[in-house]
């Protein structure tokens, strides 16, 4: 007789596994071997600057580009070998709404269906309630392109829902919204999430905060840090780090270490217009560096224009996190 016991663990499903990936365009390495894995049901966010590698990510992780190496699992499908059955699950909204402008919002999402080979007796039906779900019935028979850009957006997630797909993933869904429609397609991607795996990227750090259960924060192609924003944000308080804008003509921010006791890491994040520049300053813990950095700054004639300590957000955990030092930057 044989007993099947089912763990706790094979019940938590990986709905998308990404293994090892990396991307090379000629020998710029936009992803860097890159690990991670999503559950059914999590609304995930994608989070990095421009040119991290977020798009890159999504396009392979839906089929549309090959990475150089490595592997993606879709519902337990390999992308490159069950590209059919693991694009099935995906419901995929691209980059900045490609749209056939000349198609009705209808017409648009029943052409969505016929691509993704929803049958024909179902086609009405599921068109329908598809285009109730997004809010799109009151402007259905309008032209996509004669639609405000809140209102594209939604064709195009409508697009992506099409053929039930178990996962939905967004880029940058909210670029280009103004805040009222920012808003409703937050209020909209939450609700998707309750029936769907929601994998979405932003480079804005309280939208992700607001929509996602887990953050994967991604950095010039290498991930950073996978965690929840609760998480995130507590980290900020024990890596207790100071901002300061100066103006340092003679650059010598990035020598004061030395002369600075327990500072770890120096480093610039910005340089701004005025032509002061703003600096990261991490500590060894329950050091408070202001006093000394103060008196320090002020001896080597650098001019302090602001200085702040690292609050608890995740802002400051974004930016903690992208600028660690190299080695060791990762968890
Ligand atoms: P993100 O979506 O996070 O802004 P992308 O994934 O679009 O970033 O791009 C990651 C990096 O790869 C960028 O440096 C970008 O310039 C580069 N890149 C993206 N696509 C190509 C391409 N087709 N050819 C060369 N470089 C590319
Ligand atoms: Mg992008």
């Amino acid at each position: 007789m044989v007993i099947c016991v089912k763990n706790k663990k094979e019940e938590e499903k990986f709905v998308i596994q990404v293994q090892n990936i990396t991307k090379k365009y000629g020998s710029f390495t936009a992803l860097d071997a890159i690990n991670f894995e999503i559950k059914e049901g999590e609304i995930v966010g994608f989070l990095g600057p421009n040119g991290a590698g977020k798009s890159t990510t999504m396009n392979i992780i839906t089929g549309f580009i090959e990475p150089t190496s490595g592997k993606v699992i879709v519902d337990g499908n390999d992308v490159s070998k069950k590209p059919k059955k693991a694009k099935q699950q995906i419901g995929y909204m691209p980059e900045g709404v490609p749209l056939y402008g000349d198609l009705t919002v209808k017409e648009f999402v029943t052409y969505m269906a016929e691509i993704k080979g929803v049958k024909r007796k179902e086609k009405k039906e599921k068109v329908e309630k598809i285009l109730e779900e997004t809010g799109l019935l009151d402007v259905k028979n309008k032209l996509t392109k004669n639609l405000s850009r809140g209102y594209k957006q939604r064709v195009s997630m409508a697009g992506a829902l099409v053929g039930d797909p178990k996962v939905i993933i967004l880029d940058e869904p909210t670029v280009g919204l103004d805040p009222k429609q920012v808003t409703e397609i937050r209020a909209l991607i939450k609700d998707l999430g309750k029936n769907h795996t929601v994998i979405l990227s932003s480079h804005i750090l309280s939208e992700v905060s607001q929509i996602c259960n887990r953050v994967i924060i991604i950095n010039k192609g290498k991930i950073v840090a996978v965690d929840t924003p609760e998480h995130l944000e507590q980290k900020v308080i024990k890596d207790n780090s100071i901002y300061v804008t100066v103006e340092d003509p003679e650059n010598k921010m990035l020598k004061i270490k030395e002369k600075l006791e327990k500072v770890e890491d120096i480093k610039l994040i910005s340089q701004n217009e005025d032509k002061t520049k703003k600096y990261i300053i991490t500590a060894e813990k329950d050091v408070d560096l202001r006093k000394s950095l103060f008196e320090t700054l002020a001896k080597e004639g650098i001019t302090i224009f602001e200085m702040k300590k690292a609050d608890a957000t995740l802002e400051d955990a974004f930016m903690q996190l992208i600028n660690k030092p190299e080695e060791g930057g990762k968890e």
